[in-house]
């Protein structure tokens, strides 16, 4: 069992009274912790901390150099801690501890890397109209920001939303999700080090319809920002909204892998593995909607289903796993139900389609490729979250790009082709935040990342952060 303080206030580990909650090693089924969650007076306490290092000024009026020291310092901080922050977050979510060790939380680390060098960068805007007067610009933070994330990519998503507050001069209250807190609240803790004054970051643990909207709903959150499913996101962005604060909403997807006849063949088929399989396929980018045109149609089907039989599902620990457990039973059920749903549509099970074999425990779900006749089916529309993909032929391009749109979501679009009029018409035609172009998944930080419809309003990184985390305020002054 872990020891995780249900919240972290002005630095310090505090146990709570709310509901407590139990988090489970999707990999054994076991319990690993139970945390009291954050009751009101808690999520109380921990904003009130926030605005009052807000108000104080310590760290919001801090020269830039300071910060980006005290960024940097974070940043190393992190990597100092990684193996134990990697140990724990592994055994929390089941995720590859590869991917875990190798991405999650050096990403982490980079996020306060990116943000330090972000913030040294700005610029202000000056005006000269009036004769005898400057008027210029300031970027000023928002405020205490009210932090939420999912469970699926905990460090590099919780990271990504304290990093970008902060360099702005915010405070911040993060909640991580109730099934996956314990990486992130190990990071948060072993950040409390490195320089930041106490109550600039805080953390409550706790439950999403208790802390998390206990959270959004206090008076002294200037905004919200907010990834995790569509439907808690607009629960959320309405509560922000009816207090006029701003929200940014990073949302579920239902993401197009489009595959012409002419794209480099392998490595398209490598870029629909990894879209599909990577996270344990739990992640928003995914590429769940395989289109492949129907030239070759056929020879991608057989080459796409005997890769994604060779991969290996196992324990999360193992160097050799690719793919490790579904995050909680209740997901596990969630992603199963999609086979009957499959099979009473006459859809066609390629591979997988159940329990992975071999594991007495476990949330372990098979690779599954289903082919399907409509994109109006319930797999194509539905976001099933795990590595499970349909896949379907198309004609013209015409066709692909009016498949890809027929969503409610629009986060991410894939394009294989080697005729770049194609991908050009394409990434134009294509509603979606991002198009990844024979290429699965670049982020690159500058860049805003964020959903069109209803995988999210606003978006995270660079500018559009700097917008989000910042107001403006104009001021004028004699010449
Ligand atoms: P979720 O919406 O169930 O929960 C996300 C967070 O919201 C958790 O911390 C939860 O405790 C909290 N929450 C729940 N109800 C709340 C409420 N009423 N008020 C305040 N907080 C509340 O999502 P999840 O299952 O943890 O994550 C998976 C979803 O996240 C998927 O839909 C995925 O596509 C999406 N996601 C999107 C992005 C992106 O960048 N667009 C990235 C990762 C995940």
């Amino acid at each position: 069992m872990t020891d995780t303080p249900t919240a972290i206030i002005d630095a310090q580990p505090v146990t709570g009274s709310g509901t407590p909650f139990d988090v489970v090693d999707p990999a054994s089924e076991e319990v690993i912790a139970t945390i009291p969650g954050a009751e009101d007076a808690l999520v109380d306490r921990a904003v009130t901390s926030a605005r009052a290092a807000f108000e104080k000024g310590d760290w919001r009026l801090l020269p830039v150099a300071d910060k980006q020291k005290v960024l940097r310092d974070s940043a190393d901080a992190i990597d100092a801690a990684a193996d134990d922050i990697a140990d724990i977050e592994c055994a929390n979510t089941g995720l590859p501890y590869h991917q875990v060790r190798g991405r999650q939380v050096g990403r982490a680390a980079d996020n306060f890397r990116f943000f330090a060098d972000y913030i040294g960068q700005m610029t202000a805007e000056l005006y000269e109209q009036e004769a005898n007067y400057l008027t210029y610009v300031r970027r000023e933070p928002l405020g205490v920001a009210g932090l939420i994330s999912p469970w699926n990519s905990p460090l590099a998503l919780g990271s990504m939303k304290i990093a970008s507050a902060i360099a702005f001069g915010n405070s911040c209250v993060i909640k991580p999700a109730e099934q996956a807190p314990l990486g992130l609240t190990m990071m948060t803790q072993v950040m409390q080090g490195a320089g930041l004054p106490p109550g600039v970051v805080n953390l409550v643990n706790g439950l999403g319809v208790e802390s998390g909207d206990r959270l959004v709903r206090h008076p002294l959150i200037d905004g919200v920002s907010f990834t995790g499913g569509t439907r808690t996101g607009k629960i959320i962005m309405e509560a922000a909204g009816a207090m006029l604060k701003p929200s940014v909403m990073e949302l579920g997807g239902k993401s197009a892998n489009i595959i012409f006849d002419d794209a480099d063949f392998e490595q398209a088929v490598d870029g629909a593995l990894v879209g599909i399989f990577t996270n344990n396929g739990q992640q928003c980018l995914a590429g769940s909607r395989i289109l492949v045109q129907r030239g070759i149609y056929d020879r991608f089907v057989e080459a796409f289903v005997a890769r994604a039989k060779k991969v290996r599902v196992g324990h999360p620990r193992e160097a050799t796993t690719e793919v490790g457990p579904l995050m909680t039973k209740a997901h596990y059920d969630h992603v199963m139900s999609f086979v009957p749903a499959a099979e009473d549509a006459g859809a066609r099970i390629l591979v997988g389609g159940g329990r992975a074999e071999g594991f007495e425990r476990g949330y372990y779900f098979q690779p599954t490729i289903v082919e399907v006749d409509s994109n109006t089916h319930r797999l194509c529309q539905e976001e099933i979250f795990g590595p499970f993909a349909a896949i379907m032929p198309f004609d013209t391009a015409e066709e692909a790009w009016a498949i890809a749109n027929e969503s409610r979501f629009g986060l991410v679009s894939y394009i294989w082709s080697q005729d770049i009029a194609k991908i050009m018409e394409g990434q134009e035609r294509i509603f979606a935040g991002t198009v990844w172009c024979n290429t699965p998944m670049i982020r690159d930080l500058h860049a805003p990342f964020g959903g069109y419809r209803e995988s999210g309003v606003g978006a995270e990184g660079g500018r559009a952060a700097e917008a989000f985390y910042t107001r403006q305020k104009t001021v004028s002054i004699p010449r």
